[in-house]
């Protein structure tokens, strides 16, 4: 007897649902899946409200949202292979140039339109930038919060403006507006998921760095500019294609350069650039500048967190760890991960006081990681690691060295002591004198760094 036409039909659902268990977005905390889906579900359900209020889009608006969405996969196809590049080699947030056909689509498009452009753009992105590909949940929940971008900013021309040119309408003031309608929804909902989701989120992490906000507004002000051209002739915005690919260039350029200084774990300058930088600094250094302190530290009994907890908690540790340090000290210091649990930090100014106040900033630092807390969270539910020490070891410049290399080894002898001295404690120069046992290393071997 023939099988019946439905009968495969509950394995297919089964694989389906089964596939939907398997989905990522269920392996994050439960508190940020929950808003991740309502952002989307939100999205969704005002595209529906809206397209129900609305009258149907017009041939001339039905065009101008196929330029616009063309654009932005001839832009994406254009600027592939530096895209792809830039996904690889990219630290913090990811600024997204494609906002120029978004931002325009809003400013000039049916909301329903404009919002159909974006998740087109957001889509072929998806599609084709390839691995490391970005998980689906994260491209969709973009493309949720540059819809809601798109509606805001629609809904602010729509306010300002009227008549038979709305944009012109709406002016400087509208446009200006409705940029920072889109950036506000958009960081902000991006904010949100970073907050919920890092485990000690501090302002630069959140927000994305001063220059990743002026990129977006850069990148807002071409779309302004190419909504206004959409409207005098369309042929005009092709302009915008060629500055875009440039900037798109540009911004992979400053990426590398930050990938090569830069320690992906924890953000820190890496060993290299740490070296390099610090060379300058004492080197520009002149007795005026006061004292100045490299400090060299290593977590005690890291590895246990890592036995405890595993390799992925251990990084996150690294990583809070990285952000305590960094708020110990001031903005002109340099901070670098020196690789493992190691860290390093040249108190460099603005005048760094004397040498009794650079132990006061590593004793502060101690002090800053025992009582740490780190909130880690799991599918499982948030885990927190405390009991977190470092010892540390200090070398004053130009008390006990002029030279990089000579202030690091007096630090390293001064770790070396501080860990014999039973660890969590900080300790200065070489006076401490504990000789090392024969075949013993000191911890802090594996940090030197040879600037040729
Ligand atoms: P001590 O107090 O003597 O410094 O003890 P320790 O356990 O901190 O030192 P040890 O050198 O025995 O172990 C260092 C540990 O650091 C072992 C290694 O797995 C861990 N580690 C090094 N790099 C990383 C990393 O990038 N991520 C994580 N999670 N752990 C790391
Ligand atoms: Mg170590
Ligand atoms: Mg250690």
């Amino acid at each position: 007897m023939p099988a019946h036409p439905g009968a495969g039909r509950p394995a297919v659902r089964a694989i389906r649902a089964w596939t939907i268990r398997r989905w990522p977005l269920w392996e994050l905390p439960h508190r940020l899946a929950v808003a991740v889906l309502v952002v989307e579900v939100t999205a969704v359900g005002l595209v529906v409200a809206t397209a129900s209020r609305m009258p149907l889009p017009g041939t001339l608006e039905l065009l101008h949202a196929a330029l616009l969405a063309g654009l932005g996969i001839l832009h994406t196809e254009t600027a592939m292979g530096v895209e792809r590049l830039r996904r690889r080699v990219m630290v913090g947030n990811h600024a997204n140039l494609s906002s120029v056909w978004t931002f325009a689509g809003a400013l000039v498009l049916p909301p329903v339109c404009a919002a159909v452009v974006a998740v087109v753009v957001h889509l072929h992105i998806w599609a084709r930038t390839g691995r490391p590909r970005v998980p689906l949940y994260r491209s969709v929940y973009s493309a949720a919060t540059i819809v809601l971008a798109c509606l805001g900013a629609a809904a602010v021309v729509g306010l300002l403006g009227s008549g038979p040119d709305p944009l012109a309408a709406a002016g400087v003031p509208g446009i200006t507006l409705a940029l920072l309608v889109y950036t506000s929804i958009n960081t902000g909902l991006v904010a949100g998921a970073i907050a919920m989701s890092a485990p000690q989120p501090d302002l630069v992490r959140v927000l994305g760095r001063w220059d990743d906000n002026l990129l977006e507004i850069a990148t807002l002000s071409l779309g302004a500019l190419t909504a206004v051209a959409l409207v005098l002739n369309p042929w005009l915005v092709l302009l915008a294609l060629p500055p875009l690919v440039v900037l798109h260039r540009a911004v992979l350029v400053q990426h590398l350069e930050e990938a090569a200084s830069i320690d992906g774990k924890t953000g820190l300058l890496n060993a290299v650039a740490w070296h390099e930088q610090a060379e300058r600094l004492l080197q520009r250094s002149s007795p005026a500048d006061g004292p100045r302190g490299v400090l060299v530290l290593d977590l005690d009994h890291f590895k246990a967190v890592n036995d405890t907890h595993g390799h992925l908690a251990g990084d996150q540790v690294l990583a809070a760890v990285a952000g305590a340090l960094r708020a110990e000290v001031r903005e002109r210091d340099l901070v670098g991960r020196f690789g493992g649990e190691e860290f390093v930090v040249l108190l460099a100014g603005p005048p760094a006081g004397d040498a009794a106040e650079l132990e006061a900033v590593a004793e502060r630092i101690r002090t800053r990681v025992a009582r740490l807390r780190v909130e880690i969270p799991t599918p499982d539910g948030p885990l927190s690691v405390s009991g977190l020490t470092v010892s540390i070891g200090v070398a004053v410049a130009p008390a006990e060295g002029a030279d990089l290399r000579t202030l690091l080894q007096v630090a390293d002898t001064a770790l070396y002591a501080a860990k014999r001295a039973g660890r969590n404690v900080v300790r200065t120069g070489t006076s401490p004198g504990i000789p090392r046992q024969a075949g013993e290393q000191a911890p802090g071997t594996g940090w030197m760094v040879d600037a040729e």
